[in-house]
């Protein structure tokens, strides 16, 4: 039996993605614990293997340090001290960026690897459409993975988060800004699955929560790139799934890769207070096509292949509507 509490719920998405080396990185179990099923669809490569950080222009930005926000802010305070995930001391700044008049904030721990400099840039990469999404970003020490919570939008990343990382963390964040009703619960959704012979990648494969995060991340590269996949990557194959994401508001590429966070599109972002002075060079522009992978077998290579993972999903907080999600809750 199935009490009401058991519907109320913080939701938490934890994924391991992948322990970086180099050019390639070292795979780790995929595991679910709980919930969705797995989708039954072809995967077309193991991960992907395609940087964004390029392609993606970083909006500037100007710090404020936050001293007092350990004891009176829970967001970083609640993830830091002993056996917390982190031990060590937290730096705490404020961002504005360029695009945005609403504060964003990076609470870096100081034995976590990405630099504050880094950490600053990959998220001024995340396009401004999808980044007024994100609560705050927590950067810590330790194996490569990130996860989302789903109710805050608040991001957890460790180790050495890649920019593909980045946006498919904050596209759970955006998927998730209902969480009553995610676009990856919808009919459309789940149909546009059904009609399609594969899945981005073998991670995508884990369910339809993660096939929407890396579908996003695959659209936004075709959105830069001129319509073009990835090397090694076919569109025809998913055309369904890219179909239902360009019908959302989101990936309006004017508004996405825009010059300001302040989009009255109804989509309940977190950010949404427009910059004092817009930039108006900050306007969409496709990328240069990356070149063509040597052979077609490039992607079996397993060097080629960057993203593996496993996922727990940890349900608390949120009132769920459907049976399914109920039973997750309780499992
Ligand atoms: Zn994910």
């Amino acid at each position: 039996m199935f009490s009401f509490s058991s519907f109320l719920a913080t939701l938490f998405f934890l994924e391991f993605l992948t322990a970086a080396l180099g050019h390639f990185q070292l795979p780790i179990q995929h595991v679910l614990e709980l919930g969705l099923p797995p989708l039954t669809l072809r995967s077309q490569a193991t991960g992907f293997n395609f940087d964004l950080e390029k392609a993606l222009p970083p909006a500037s930005s100007t710090r404020t340090p936050l001293r007092s926000v350990l004891s009176t802010d829970g967001s970083c305070a609640t993830f830091h001290g002993p056996g917390k995930e982190c031990t060590a001391n937290m730096e705490v700044v404020s961002l504005l960026f360029e695009d945005c008049g609403s504060q964003f904030r990076v609470c870096r721990c100081s034995d976590a690897n990405m630099t504050l400099d880094t950490a600053v840039d990959r998220l001024a990469r995340v396009p401004i459409g999808l980044r007024r999404f994100i609560g705050d970003v927590m950067v810590l020490g330790g194996v490569t993975h990130a996860y989302t919570d789903l109710a805050s939008g608040d991001i957890h990343f460790f180790g050495d988060a890649q920019m593909d990382t980045w946006i498919h963390e904050a596209s759970h964040a955006f998927d998730f800004a209902l969480p009553k009703s995610p676009h990856s619960s919808s009919v459309p959704w789940n149909t546009a699955l059904s009609r399609d012979s594969c899945a981005t990648d073998d991670y995508a494969l884990s369910n339809r929560v993660e096939a929407f995060a890396q579908a996003s991340v695959m659209n936004i590269y075709i959105l830069l790139h001129s319509g073009h996949t990835p090397p090694g990557f076919q569109s025809s194959c998913m055309s369904n799934q890219l179909a239902f994401l360009n019908e959302l508001q989101l990936y309006n590429v004017t508004r996405l890769f825009g010059n300001t966070c302040a989009i009255n599109d109804l989509l309940h972002a977190r950010r949404v207070q427009g910059p004092a002075v817009l930039d108006a060079t900050r306007t969409f522009q496709t990328v240069p096509l990356d070149p063509p992978l040597r052979t077609s077998a490039a992607l079996a290579n397993p060097l080629f292949n960057f993203r593996y993972g496993k996922s727990i999903w940890k349900w608390s907080g949120v009132m769920l509507s459907s049976f399914m999600f109920t039973a997750v809750c309780i499992l």
